[in-house]
């Protein structure tokens, strides 16, 4: 173990890559983000990535699940390590006012045009990768193993992860020991790395509710069954989930985001329509969520008066996200190489959040892989001193403000992350 150690620290000291490497990534993460594309229709920068990969030296495998991209690299006995990048915008229109920034307007699923951004910072993420892809072949005589790199479509929508399972990711490759990813933290300086074992990640689920009533006259309330009152009474009770029915220790979240009924001040109409975010860490607790939903909507219906074939239609919807579990010992062990690259004061211990991964998928399929998402620093500097002085909020992951620092971001991500993939590579845990 100590031998393995002082091997892995000398490597580690002597990770610097050339100028051209990075001004390589820099060039290669302002396309990517000037070019975003939505979910589902990654084709541009799946194929564009593809052939990177393949030109390094990649064994490549194309349109796993859609359009994700597996690209292998055999390298002799070890462990196989897998790193994953997503590769999706947001329907969002960038205001960042950056050289670089998006101007990209497309045909969303439905048909209507939108403009694009990358503004979760998947641009990032696809650069690092494509980062450590780079140094670790070039580097291939100081390691032995299986990288497994991928790139994740559709993961804004939840549906990367699982396509890629379903079309074969863990049986027609070589299985990883371990599973990474990095995600860019909006609250984190560039240069510094975000670390969490246990939870850290919220599973996601997303919900309908169709208040049916019996619409009429805006005057004669007693001849109809308001649904925008049954509305407004099933949204109250709905904030005594988590403050009444859950744990107080157990973290959770209901929250409505869209009320929609009605066309005119006296008309009461015949339907109110909600949507709901759901946000829990366990099953157990998910579960719990979603049955007291189901017991306030239809005991709102009864008390409204209403019968069975009038009760409220929910439907839970299938892009449903699963938490994000940080295997303990795996972040252990690439907390402490990341220190030996980075230094003790740029490895951070960080909370855990109730956004949304579609990377906790991996970590759920049996026999379970461990598995740990880190959080990649991308503020500037200057930009996270002055908002701590001046008390300003920093503009969150999906902002159309969000810019990351990319230059020191990623060569602290690929340094750091090509570093712990190497130390995995020979590790027992
Ligand atoms: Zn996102
Ligand atoms: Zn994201």
């Amino acid at each position: 173990m100590k031998k393995i150690f002082i091997l892995i620290f000398t490597f580690s000291i002597n990770l610097s890559y050339s100028k051209e490497i990075q001004v390589n990534l820099l060039e290669l993460y302002k396309e990517l983000h000037a070019n975003p594309e939505l979910s589902y229709q990654e084709y541009e920068t799946s194929k564009k990535l593809a052939s990177l990969l393949e030109s390094i030296g990649y064994q490549v495998t194309r349109n796993v699940g859609g359009n994700g991209v597996v690209a292998l690299l055999e390298n002799g006995d070890g462990n196989t390590v897998m790193f994953r990048a997503d590769m999706d915008g947001l329907p969002v229109e960038e205001k960042t006012g950056a050289s670089y920034a998006s101007k990209n307007r497309v045909k969303n699923l439905e048909g209507e045009e939108v403009f694009t951004m990358h503004a979760c910072g998947h641009d990032v993420h696809m650069t690092v990768l494509i980062g450590v892809a780079e140094y670790l072949y070039k580097n291939k005589d100081t390691w032995q193993g299986k990288l497994l790199l991928v790139l994740e479509p559709a993961e804004e929508v939840s549906g990367g992860a699982r396509n890629m399972i379903k079309d074969g990711l863990f049986t027609k490759f070589p299985r990883p020991d371990f599973n990474l990813a990095f995600h860019v933290s909006a609250s984190l300086q560039a240069g510094k790395v975000g670390y969490l074992p246990g939870w850290a990640m919220a599973n996601v689920d997303s919900v309908d509710i169709t208040v049916k009533g019996l619409g009429g006259h805006g005057a004669y309330p007693h001849t109809t069954k308001d649904p925008i009152v049954i509305a407004a009474n099933i949204v109250t009770q709905l904030q005594t989930i988590v403050s009444r029915q859950i744990a107080p220790t157990d973290p959770a979240v209901v929250t409505v985001g869209s009320i929609h009924g009605g066309t005119k001040h006296n008309v009461i109409p015949n339907e109110v329509k909600l949507q709901l975010t759901l946000r829990s860490y366990t099953d157990e607790v998910r579960n719990q969520t979603l049955s007291s939903i189901e017991r306030i909507v239809r005991g709102s219906a009864i008390s409204a008066g209403l019968t069975e074939e009038y009760f409220p239609v929910i439907e839970i919807k299938d892009e449903y996200t699963p938490a994000v579990f940080n295997n303990p010992s795996l972040v252990e062990e690439v907390q402490r190489s990341f220190v030996n690259t980075l230094g003790d004061d740029k490895v951070i211990q960080v909370s855990p959040v109730m956004g949304g991964e579609d990377f906790g998928m991996f970590g759920r399929v049996e026999p379970i892989i461990p598995t740990a998402l880190f959080w990649l620093g991308a503020v500037n500097n200057e930009v996270y001193e002055k908002a701590k002085r001046d008390d300003l909020t920093l503009p969150s992951l999906h902002s159309d403000l969000f810019l990351p620092d990319a230059d020191p971001a990623i060569n602290t991500g690929v340094e750091a992350m090509s570093n712990a993939i190497v130390d995995l590579f020979a590790n027992k845990i």
